[in-house]
């Protein structure tokens, strides 16, 4: 069993809060994070996502708060403006520490405030205050505004005027990105949640803990992902831009070709020539893959590099690292924000230049003009220019920085993804490309569909702990099982865990089929299956196999449990879940 948490409701529409237990049974078959939020959610995921009775739920998880490495972490719950589908994001930082430092391990906002405010938690109680002076502000100043009041979690400009792709910041610099939860936090008027918990986390068995960490540790030392000469904790993810160009993958000009020659300028060392290469990572965190310049900017990430880079044509490795800038300070995603550009950019018959970039990042915080349409994200703009096959997503998610003609497990897994075309749900590219655990044939569907139903189901347990997926690059679920034993002082194993990861996708994915989503959903833009990527250096990168593609899905159906179709065989599934 798991020790008693408690749970902080907020009704912003009323203004009444209240503390209370989170019922024992849920934390067992959800454990906090991902699961908890999802399972909160139940009864309310058919509502619009601007609905004031649509939650938002921020979650950390039994981990966070002890020296399990990387759980100083948080995810946020509720259903994506951009795509409709049920989502969830997780976030490093000071901020989901002190959350459980209050007694919380999670806070569910429902309602609207007639007026802009902030909520603002100690170990004492909590305040809703009113924020109409921060409203407008951008993330920097409003965490300056409120840093006497502890960490905090913030909405920008983008938020407040709806960019379906708007983050929730934390002020530390990581975001909740990708689905437009800033967006559903600003439809409640809520600018940002400040928190400062002063209790110790207690730890039920600290020797064992304590081995389970040393193992742990060993392990991230031993991964070459991770500590190795070229890993992310030297480099940060842009350690991968370069491998990405030798394996013809990267996604260049709205995915019309998968070779950018200029990308070198943008990889990590270059970062680093140009920028240095703080450690600036997650509180806590023994990886440290985030770096800051020696001037102390947040610097991009791989997708970010990547997709303000190659996918819009720009080499420019100062256009790039502004227009990173301006998201963070703005509060939007910049995965969706690059690829709109590109699909906006090849619609027009020209993609941005390095100096339209900014100011246009900064009308679609603004929706200002052009700004205005572009804040819809990729597929409406596409939908709207009348050429749809331009917008490059699956559920309207716009596709990160991996090519799927060259890795087919990818290609698999941004369609089974629960929250649309997103890269972490089960992150392939591991076994595709660094080859780790072990090595999969990359332009083969074999064997993809159950490595596929795998890595969801323990990325979902992950999502629920809640740890960093890049400690998996080293540690496995054995480890996190025997951390989380130790924290607890019951008896976790790494098939628990899994079996808990399995709950949580089901129960995504018979949400958003309750919303409307069937296989038709579950599929690729037509551009992979019709034109090929940039072949070259003895590398082939044809067109994926549309039969191929339709047969290993099928397969993935089936070892989920579903029928062919994508549909639950048992309408009754939810009723019978925790
Ligand atoms: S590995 Fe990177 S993203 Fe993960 S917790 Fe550490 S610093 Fe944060």
């Amino acid at each position: 069993m798991l020790p008693r948490e408690n749970i902080l409701v907020v009704d912003l529409t009323s203004g009444r809060t209240r503390r209370e237990e989170i019922p024992p049974e849920l934390l067992h078959a959800y454990l906090g994070g991902r699961g908890l939020g999802v399972r909160l959610l139940r009864g309310r995921h058919t509502l619009p996502p601007y609905d004031p009775a649509m939650p938002l739920i921020f979650a950390t998880g039994p981990l966070c708060g002890t020296a399990a490495p990387t759980s100083a972490r948080l995810s946020v719950v509720s259903r994506s403006p951009l795509t409709g589908t049920v989502y969830d994001c997780s976030a490093g930082g000071r901020f989901a520490w002190r959350l459980r430092a209050s007694g919380l391990l999670a806070v569910l906002v429902e309602g609207r405030s007639p007026r802009p405010v902030a909520l603002a938690i100690t170990s004492a109680g909590e305040e809703i205050v009113p924020a109409d002076a921060l409203w407008g502000m951008e993330i920097g100043d409003t965490v300056r505004a409120l840093s006497s009041r502890g960490s905090v979690a913030a909405i920008g400009p983008a938020g407040e005027n709806g960019v379906l792709f708007a983050n929730v910041m934390m002020g530390e610099g990581n975001a909740v990105g990708r689905g437009g939860l800033g967006a559903v936090m600003g439809s409640k008027n809520l600018k940002a949640v400040a928190v400062d918990g002063d209790r110790r986390t207690p730890v039920a068995d600290r020797d064992r803990l304590d081995r389970a960490r040393a193992d742990a540790m060993r392990l991230f030392r031993a991964s070459p992902v991770i500590f190795g000469e070229l890993g992310i904790a030297a480099f940060g993810t842009p350690a991968l831009v370069d491998l990405m160009r030798q394996r013809r993958m990267a996604p260049t000009e709205n995915f019309r070709r998968t070779v950018f020659e200029e990308s070198s300028a943008y990889s990590g060392p270059a970062i680093r020539a140009a920028y240095g290469a703080r450690k600036d990572g997650c509180f806590g965190c023994p990886i440290q893959c985030k770096k800051s310049g020696t001037d102390g900017r947040h610097l991009p990430e791989y997708e970010t590099v990547s997709h303000f880079g190659a996918l819009n044509g720009i080499s420019d490795i100062h256009a790039i690292v502004r227009s990173n800038d301006v998201c963070n300070a703005t509060g939007m995603d910049t995965i969706s924000a690059a690829a709109t550009l590109s699909a906006w950019g090849e619609a027009r018959g020209r993609f941005p230049s390095p100096d339209e970039v900014v100011p246009l990042l900064r009308d679609i915080a603004a929706r200002r003009g052009e700004g205005g349409l572009l804040a819809e994200g990729s597929r409406r703009v596409a939908e709207a220019l009348g050429r749809p096959g331009l917008s490059m997503t699956v559920k309207s998610l716009e596709l990160p920085a991996y090519d799927p003609r060259g890795a087919y497990g990818m290609a698999l897994a941004y369609c089974t993804s629960n929250r649309g075309g997103c890269h972490l749900r089960a992150y392939p590219i591991s076994h595709e490309i660094l080859r780790k655990p072990v090595a999969s044939d990359r332009f083969s569907f074999s064997g993809k569909a159950r490595m596929i139903k795998i890595a969801e189901d323990v990325n979902a347990a992950i999502d629920s702990l809640v740890a960093c997926k890049f400690a998996f690059f080293g540690a496995s679920l054995e480890e996190y099982a025997e951390l989380l034993s130790g924290a607890t002082g019951g008896h976790h194993t790494p098939q628990d865990l899994k079996a808990i990861g399995e709950r949580v996708c089901l129960t995504e994915r018979f949400y958003n089929a309750e919303n409307g989503f069937a296989r038709a959903d579950d599929g690729l833009p037509e551009r992979f299956f019709t034109e090929p990527g940039s072949s070259g250096e003895g590398i082939e990168v044809p067109p994926i196999d549309r039969a191929r593609f339709e047969e290993e899905l099928t397969k993935y159906y089936r070892i989920r449990g579903l029928a062919d179709d994508g549909s639950f065989p048992d309408p009754a599934f939810l009723s019978g879940q925790p």
